[in-house]
């Protein structure tokens, strides 16, 4: 017989227990089969009603991850969506019309539909392991809960918190989710089966558990809520503004009409393009973690480890790369060329630990180890042993080869010898050591903190041992890697500063600062292309701007308003500077009036469309351009690649995914 996802059992104190167990997948997911094996579960076990029932999972880390995002982009329209919807939600009434107590026991991710589910139980008991994640995480996809999320979870904790909640769209660890109110109790992971047949055949002899009706909240703090929450996503995500909408109007109705609402709402969310490009987005995401070699090496070439990692260079982005190792447990040593800025560097990495303490994504003892983890050196102390030497100095092509040299003569023969060049093809530096087969690019992007990408450069010499290690590195610190080939700028420094430079030249045709920003940030983008030239840093992207130029004669045509920002001592945003196309004070930024008398009287501004045209499409171009020329293998990694290091708005989907509906539009 085909084993169930979902089985059904009376134990011998006559508590029934149904429970999720995909034999077909590593998590249990909702699909149409699982809902019919749930409705199956709960038929055999109406026709005898047991005195109490549990719903749990026999999985190691999952309780219900949610429902199996392939089955809902597939929804064909609406009408279909809303139908699956109305579907889940009655099947999730028969829990809560259950002639018997229901018992949610909840070890393990219990998100979406998991806690939708659980929603509709009489009490909830989480085990404390750090595997049980609670939460309504939809919004962050586009979607919205479509399984009674929406109408149960301000009946269980006031409508304030449920959006909360809703909008954050976040997993709660148990301990949270207890103080939020989403479950009743939380016990140790051993104690879970336990504890929950003890709170059933209590529950059973009882009367139900007593809940305070959560107080409503006042309709202007519903308006206050659409209005920020409208601004901080340019209307561009429906689904946000949709929860709001469902929560208010749903909070003091009868429980079914904020279910049906519910429905249609979620089928036409669901259906709808902006839900289908976030989940497009999650998918290259999910793809992009789990990266192999293939197409450009055998995918089962084995790895060497890397347990000590050397970062030459301790500025930016050195520092920041060390402190990322030390915390993920690697040993480190980090070189600069004097002690002050090797100091500097340690500054900024003590002040990483500490910021991560704060936000408590680290103990303080783990911190303190992390950061015994890193030595320097203003010398070659600590190389000899490295397994992989990360250089992170000045962007110079003559500079890095002399230090590739000179890294060669200390450490092994088989040490990996990585650079961190924005733009530099890696064949440039690695001619100039022995064994170049070793050479490859691992570039972080800043703060490597925050950043997930790391374009993993594969260079004419690199061997798929090299490349193995360099993933194999990647994917350990808990990165997302996309592989290039190495060519100037790679993929995502080529794409944007194409584009940078685009927006450059519309500002020397005379389109002002704030048109071309306002357009690109109103289009989505978290900001417009010149405050992002100040973000980045004016002597940088000219410095870029250089290089282009140089590796792509004819095509790239150099604007110049950089240089005489730089020339008018304008640096933008980095290390300290405070002026470039804006003039910055603390958090406040106006236009700068020094910039006005750079360039000639202004022409009639360019409409909004015409210019996010423009520009959007010479960014599509040279990542087409990308693509024809195999720096990367397929659409999707230019879409997780802008998506995850150059801030590409998610709601689009992903660049090429964008260029596709254009053209299919046109
Ligand atoms: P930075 O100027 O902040 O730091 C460079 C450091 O290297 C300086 O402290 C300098 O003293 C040191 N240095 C120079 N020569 C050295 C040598 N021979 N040995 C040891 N140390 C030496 O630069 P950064 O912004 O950290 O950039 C470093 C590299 O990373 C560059 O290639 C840059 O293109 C690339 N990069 C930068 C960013 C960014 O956003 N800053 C992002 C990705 C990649």
């Amino acid at each position: 017989m085909t084993p169930y996802p979902v089985t059904h059992a009376v134990d011998a104190d006559g508590v029934g227990w149904i429970v999720f167990d995909d034999p077909a997948a590593r998590a249990n997911v909702f699909s149409a089969p699982v809902l019919a094996a749930l409705r199956h579960a709960l038929d055999a076990l109406a026709a005898s009603p047991p005195r109490a029932l549990v719903v749990t999972s026999a999985k190691d880390r999952i309780f219900i991850a949610g429902a199996d995002l392939h089955w809902m982009e597939r929804l064909p329209d609406p009408a279909t969506a809303a139908a699956v919807s109305r579907e889940g939600q009655a099947l999730f009434q028969r829990l809560a019309d259950f002639p018997a107590p229901v018992v949610a026991a909840i070890h393990g991710a219990a998100a979406g539909g998991g806690l939708e589910l659980a929603l509709a139980c009489h009490w909830r008991i989480a085990s404390d392991a750090a595997a049980t994640q609670i939460g309504l995480p939809e919004v962050g996809i586009g979607c919205i809960p479509g399984w009674g999320g929406t109408a149960r979870l301000p009946r269980l904790i006031g409508a304030q918190a449920a959006l909360d909640h809703l909008l954050k769209a976040r997993l709660l660890p148990a301990p949270e989710a207890l103080a939020a109110g989403m479950v009743d109790e939380i016990v140790p992971a051993a104690g879970l089966k336990a504890r929950a047949r003890a709170a059933a055949l209590r529950l059973a002899g009882g009367p139900p558990p007593p809940r305070t009706p959560p107080p409503l909240a006042p309709p202007a703090w519903f308006e206050e809520l659409r209005r920020t929450t409208t601004a901080r996503t340019h209307r561009h995500v429906p689904a946000a503004t949709a929860v709001i909408d469902l929560v208010a109007a749903g909070a003091d109705q009868p429980l079914a009409e904020a279910l049906a609402r519910e429905s249609e709402s979620f089928g036409r969310i669901m259906t709808g393009a902006v839900c289908r490009n976030l989940i497009h987005g999650f998918f290259v995401r999910d793809a992009a973690k789990k990266r192999s070699l293939a197409p450009w090496f055998p995918a089962d070439t084995p790895a060497a480890a890397v347990r000590k990692v050397g970062v030459v260079g301790a500025g930016v982005m050195g520092s920041g790369i060390a402190q990322w190792c030390a915390a993920r447990g690697l040993q480190v040593v980090m070189r600069d060329v004097q002690p002050a800025f090797v100091e500097r560097g340690l500054g900024v990495i003590r002040g990483l630990f500490d910021e991560a303490v704060k936000r408590r994504l680290m103990s303080a003892n783990d911190a303190t180890s992390g950061l015994a983890r890193v030595a320097t050196t203003t010398a070659w102390d600590g190389f000899s042993d490295c397994d992989l030497v990360i250089e992170a100095i000045v962007e110079n092509v003559a500079a890095k080869q002399q230090l590739f040299s000179e890294l060669a003569a200390v450490v092994r023969p088989d040490t990996l010898l990585a650079s961190n060049t924005s733009a530099l093809p890696i064949e440039e530096l690695a001619g100039h050591v022995p064994h170049p087969g070793r050479t490859l690019g691992l570039h972080f992007f800043n703060p490597v903190s925050r950043m997930a990408l790391v374009e993993l450069i594969v260079g004419r010499h690199t061997t798929a041992a090299a490349a193995a290690a360099g993933l194999a590195f990647a994917k350990a610190l808990g990165k997302s890697p996309v592989i290039c080939r190495s060519s100037p700028g790679f993929l995502v420094t080529r794409v944007l500063f194409f584009y940078l430079n685009e927006a450059c030249r519309l500002w020397e045709e005379g389109v002002p600062t704030e048109v071309i920003d306002a357009a690109l940030h109103a289009w989505g983008w978290p900001m417009g292309p010149m405050r992002l030239i100040d973000e980045v840093g004016v002597d940088v992207t000219d410095f870029i701007f250089g290089e282009m130029e140089h590796y792509f004669p004819g095509r790239f045509a150099r604007t110049a308003i950089c240089s005489r920002l730089l020339a008018a001592g304008l640096k933008g945003r980095k290390n300290g500077a405070s002026s470039g196309f804006y003039a910055y004070e603390g958090r406040k930024e106006v236009l700068n009036p020094i910039v006005a008398g750079l360039t000639e009287p202004g022409r009639a501004p360019e409409k909004a469309p015409a210019i996010v045209d423009r520009l959007m499409g010479v960014m599509i171009a040279e990542a087409q351009r990308c693509l024809d020329e195999g720096v990367v293998k397929a659409p999707d990694d230019v879409d997780f690649a802008l998506l995850a290091g150059a801030g590409f708005p998610g709601f689009r989907g992903g660049l090429m995914r964008y260029a596709a509906t254009k053209a299919q539009q046109a």
